[in-house]
């Protein structure tokens, strides 16, 4: 049994180490590396693996198996010592988003009776879904509102392990099967969670926690999030949206909606006028084209569209009987309204 010191749970905040390597081995086309301490999170808990080096070379994946954590590298380690370098702000977000997580599962639960059923941090956005089939908009900024709220009052997170026998000293938001110690989270007072993952030491180091949409989902209702530095980027990136808008209609941020809703209407009014004055230029053109030929009717209209060039011999044959040819570029449309299909083949070859 090999014991390693896994450092990711004592001290989470350690972004170097220096330490000893146990073994290493190939696996496939990657090298696998044991060590004796480490700061490296493995995937596990709903949480991704954390990224670095270890001697400079850099780690492709790290994961846990029968409770040994083994470093995946594209290059073998000379020596027997290792210096571990974090990928920090990598597991910053990491801790960011799923403390967040625990935070807002928490308060979903215990004001609204909704549990979480799964967990998704991913590279862009993460997300729960959560026991009901329906979340009102009220009630979404109301849990924004309390998750906040519990951020700014910078409450402790705490981590601890319980053996089955004292399972009953804490009131556990979820119950799991194993009977086996319990790493628990705790945000103190207020959400106790079995937990195997990273996390900030307080609520305030979470940061900023945005819901930025819900949907229903399979019966219940899956809700996007971001926390602390992605929530601030997500602000500016959506500040440059609305200043650019702002400054491309020239009005402040709080008109943007009512003069878009302005500038929609007006395009459909727009869009209308033109159709009413493409259907009289059409008749026109198909009166003059009529008035001053007979079938086969032939013209060339490179700038036309398809739509416009069908359109075009509609209108004629609406005045005429007989053939129309128009060439649009390297296009033919042709249209007839009578069986004359005689000349037609001849007609196609001549003007192709
Ligand atoms: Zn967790």
């Amino acid at each position: 049994m090999i014991f390693i010191l896994k450092r990711y749970y004592s001290d989470p905040w350690l972004r170097n180490l220096d330490t000893k390597i146990l073994s290493q081995h190939q696996e496939d086309d990657r090298h696998l590396v044991v060590l004796e301490e480490t700061i490296f999170y493995p995937t596990g808990g709903g949480q991704p693996h954390d990224l670095g080096s270890v001697n400079g070379v850099s780690l492709i994946d790290v994961f846990e198996k029968d409770g040994v954590v083994f470093h995946a590298l594209e290059h073998p380690l000379q020596g027997d010592d290792a210096s571990c370098v974090l990928d920090w702000p990598r597991r910053l977000d990491h801790m960011q988003q799923h403390s967040g997580q625990h935070l807002l599962s928490a308060v979903f639960h215990d004001d609204y009776g909704y549990r979480t059923e799964s967990f998704h941090l991913g590279e862009e956005y993460c997300s729960i879904d959560i026991s009901t089939p329906s979340l009102s908009n009220e009630d979404q900024i109301a849990v924004e509102t309390k998750v906040n709220t519990v951020v700014f009052s910078n409450l402790p997170l705490l981590t601890y392990t319980l053996s089955p026998g004292e399972r009953g000293k804490v009131p556990l938001r979820k119950i799991p099967n194993l009977d086996a110690d319990l790493r628990i989270v705790e945000i103190q007072g207020l959400d106790y969670s079995p937990c195997s993952g990273t996390h900030v030491s307080s609520t305030s180091q979470i940061g900023l926690v945005k819901i930025i949409k819900s949907e229903k989902y399979k019966g219940m209702t899956r809700v996007y999030f971001l926390c602390g530095d992605r929530a601030l980027r997500d602000y500016g990136r959506k500040q440059e949206v609305c200043h650019n808008l702002g400054s491309l209609l020239s009005v402040p941020e709080e008109a943007l909606h009512e003069r878009m809703a302005l500038e929609l209407e007006r395009k459909q009014e727009l869009e209308k006028k033109i159709l009413e004055l493409t259907n009289e230029l059409m008749d026109l053109r198909a009166q003059s084209i009529v008035a001053q030929g007979a079938s086969p009717f032939y013209l060339e209209s490179p700038n036309a569209t398809i739509e416009e060039a069908r359109q075009l011999a509609h209108s004629v044959l609406n005045l005429a009987t007989g053939t129309v040819i128009i060439r649009l570029g390297e296009r033919l449309v042709l249209a007839h309204n009578q069986a004359d299909t005689l000349h037609l083949g001849q007609l196609i070859k001549e003007k192709a």
